[in-house]
């Protein structure tokens, strides 16, 4: 049988503005903290905190339980334009440059 990948098209990047627009963090708006390409999904700083065990790395360590960002899928999260509010990303060539643009204002993101 012939393996099917799924590799998702990220169109986000480190320190994008989003809002999410699906799940228990629905409505929120927060910045991307890091992208897993692997997977399609993102994490954003303070949003969808997980309960994540830790272990003692030194003596005087603690270990436990501390509050981590968990993962968000991409498709459940919208880019952000200064103008429009959530919005779909485009592209456009300026000279050999790709640029993001908005698909809503064409405005660059
Ligand atoms: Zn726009």
């Amino acid at each position: 049988m012939a393996e099917r990948k799924q590799r998702v098209d990220v169109k986000l990047k480190k320190e994008d503005s989003v809002r999410v627009i699906a799940g228990k963090e629905r409505g929120k708006t927060g910045r991307i903290l890091r992208v897993d390409h692997a997977k399609g999904r993102v994490f954003l700083h303070g949003i969808n905190m997980v309960k994540k065990a830790v272990k003692k790395r030194k003596q005087n360590d603690r270990g436990g339980i501390i509050d981590i960002e968990g993962s968000i899928a991409v498709s459940d999260v919208m880019i952000i334009c200064a103008k429009c509010g959530p919005t779909r990303i485009g592209y456009k060539f300026d000279g050999d440059a790709k640029v993001r643009i908005c698909k809503k204002c064409g405005e660059p993101l």
